[in-house]
């Protein structure tokens, strides 16, 4: 397949704004004389055309009723009432129809096919009529499209308007060509000629450049799907939705839809709707990529504006109110660098990946806005601004897959340092725990060696408790009997400490039991076990013969006998009386104590302050 690119570059490339300007200048001053006595020349036709555009070779009138006939749409033209296109492409936003008038002549010595194609695709409907030969006005109708009617009955499958006309060799034809929006819209009254092969081959290269604008969106749609699936992570999956719902606009704008799905059912609406769905991905992806509504709040107004602007065009659109819905879509147009904005924000805040996607959103921004200015008729309409939008928008997808990378890896790093850090806390926190449990322990441990102690212990005269004497005597008697050591049980009772207490009180009389102890202590060895069993009693197990016993007792007996106390009441001195009992190999201590209790008895019997033997 041989395609002649330059021509195609000639047709489609714009001329600068120079020419542009000089155009309008010259426009100007023609149209300054008289506007309708210039009928235009005719165009040319030749071998092979190749995509030969006719916009500056017509002249137009607008219908705002979209009613008129035929017959007094010629009437108008013979009345002068068709004028120069006075805009760069767009006629705007208009009511009504456009009607065009033109001249073709072919200037070869063959007959020549032709097959001319509307440049856009946003028309609902174009009518065509020719006449047989120059400055005969018997129009004759040649061609009637409509979005509306079924795709199969075009003369031509192709995604835009498309009609044939046939020319002698010489033939000179005249055309009207209506154009409707059917209500209000933006109509390019302008159509690029071609040989019916020529035209084939433009249709077939730009069938597969769109494939591959198409083929791509799926790949990311199922590279996101995937990823989301794996990652489970909602911003893949609204991203594949996104690009699902790309492929179907993008599809339903160019008139893809309408070629292979809903071939006989199709409808405008059908255009803005899977728009306003992909508009409206769009925006609720951003908002959750930047996380405006944490981030950036003022933006995410904006944000939720345009949403909300996008939903108004799913409406409009649904309930087929084509002016509401034209209107939306330009605001929603108009506003898209909003998003790029809040994206700017976002990374001077910090985030990278906001700058990423800023770039994303300017690639697709400048193609919205481009289409905007375009089909407001602000600028011509041409190959650039044509395919600009979807391209822009094909960058923005995977610009905006780079943006999403950064931030999971962004995400990735941030969530190694906290864990990081969380491992460290931890790790001083045990650190911390186990010095405490240490503390803890420790205390426990003294407070346990202290109750221990305290059990054991009389508080009054620090000396053992009954229930010591008792458990500590057991282990006593067994070793002194191992060793085969003799041992001996004092008893020890205060004489008559009741008047003691009754004479100088009470306060003096634990004075007078603390002074008996520290006496005795005094005394005794470490081995000895020396006990308070209560009140003012007292046992003492010690080592040794019976003589040493006796000997030790009647020395304490002394001893205690000197304790003398000053008091505010006087002198307080003490007597006691001493029970002993020697070791015998059956003896258990029970019974040593009893024996030892019966000789103190005796010697209380017997006067006190006396030891008696058992
Ligand atoms: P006896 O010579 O017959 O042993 O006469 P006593 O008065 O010593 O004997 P009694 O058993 O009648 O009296 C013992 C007294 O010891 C009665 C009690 O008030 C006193 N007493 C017991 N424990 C304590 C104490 O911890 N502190 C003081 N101050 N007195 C105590
Ligand atoms: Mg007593
Ligand atoms: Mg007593």
């Amino acid at each position: 397949m041989q395609i002649d690119t330059r021509s195609l570059a000639n047709n489609f490339l714009t001329p600068s704004i120079g020419t542009y300007a000089i155009n309008l200048l010259f426009l100007f001053l023609i149209l300054s004389l008289s506007t309708s006595i210039f009928a235009k020349e005719p165009i040319f036709i030749e071998e092979s055309v190749n995509g030969l555009s006719i916009k500056d070779s017509i002249m137009v009138w607008h219908d705002p009723s979209d009613q008129k006939s035929l017959e007094h749409v010629i009437e108008v033209f013979q009345a002068g009432g068709f004028e120069q296109f006075d805009s760069p492409g767009s006629t705007g936003f208009i009511k009504g129809a456009i009607w065009s008038h033109f001249t073709l002549q072919n200037v070869t010595t063959d007959k020549v096919e032709l097959a001319l194609e509307y440049v856009d695709h946003q028309l609902i409907s174009l009518e065509a009529f020719s006449t047989e030969q120059s400055a005969d006005l018997n129009f004759t109708s040649i061609a009637n499209l409509s979005l509306l009617d079924s795709f199969n009955e075009r003369e031509y499958p192709h995604i835009r308007f498309v009609f044939s006309t046939t020319l002698q060799p010489g033939q000179t034809q005249e055309f009207l060509v209506k154009y409707s929006s059917q209500g209000s819209g933006y109509v390019f009254p302008a159509l690029r000629i071609w040989t019916p092969s020529n035209l084939q081959k433009m249709q077939n290269l730009e069938s597969i450049g769109l494939s591959f604008l198409f083929g791509g969106l799926f790949l990311m749609f199922v590279f996101a799907f995937v990823v989301g699936l794996i990652t489970r992570r909602k911003l893949y999956f609204v991203y594949s939705i996104y690009a699902l719902a790309k492929i179907v606009a993008w599809a339903t704008i160019f008139g893809y839809t309408h070629k292979y799905v809903l071939s006989t059912n199709f409808h405008w609406s059908y255009i803005s709707i899977s728009g306003a769905f992909t508009i409206f991905c769009g925006l609720v992806f951003t908002r959750m990529f930047l996380e405006t509504r944490k981030y950036t709040p003022w933006l995410d107004k904006f944000l939720l504006f345009m949403i909300a602007n996008a939903v108004l065009l799913f409406v409009a659109a649904l309930l087929h109110i084509k002016a509401l819905a034209i209107l939306s879509i330009t605001v929603a147009l108009l506003l898209y660098p909003v998003a790029f904005i809040a994206g700017i924000r976002r990374w001077s805040q910090g985030s990278k990946e906001a700058l990423v996607y800023a770039v994303a959103w300017s690639f697709l921004a400048t193609g919205l806005v481009s289409q905007a200015l375009r089909d407001l008729g602000y600028v011509e309409h041409n190959f650039v601004n044509y395919y600009w939008p979807p391209l822009a928008s094909y960058t923005e997808m995977i610009v905006i897959i780079v943006a999403i990378g950064i931030k999971v890896l962004t995400l990735r790093q941030q969530k190694i340092v906290a864990e990081k850090q969380y491992r460290d806390e931890l790790e001083k926190s045990k650190i911390k725990l186990e010095v405490l449990v240490g503390e803890r322990t420790i205390e426990l441990q003294q407070q346990k060696l202290k109750a221990e102690i305290e059990a054991q212990t009389d508080s009054l005269t620090g000396t053992k408790n009954r229930r010591s004497f008792f458990s500590e005597s057991q282990k006593f008697i067994a070793d002194c009997k191992s060793q085969s050591l003799e041992f001996s049980l004092m008893m020890f009772d205060i004489d008559h400490f009741k008047s003691i207490n009754d004479t100088f009180g009470h306060a003096c009389g634990d004075e007078a039991l603390k002074m008996f102890c520290k006496i005795v202590k005094a005394r005794i060895r470490e081995t000895d076990i020396f006990a308070r069993l209560g009140g003012e009693e007292f046992s003492l197990l010690m080592v040794g013969s019976r003589e040493q016993a006796l000997q030790m007792a009647e020395r304490l007996r002394k001893d205690v006998g000197s304790i003398e106390i000053e008091t505010s009441k006087g002198t307080l001195t003490l007597t006691t009386s001493v029970g002993l009992s020697h070791m015998n190999a059956e003896n258990s201590i029970d019974e040593l104590m009893h024996q030892a209790d019966a000789a103190l008895y005796m010697a209380k019997h017997k006067g006190r302050n006396q030891v008696v033997e058992a």
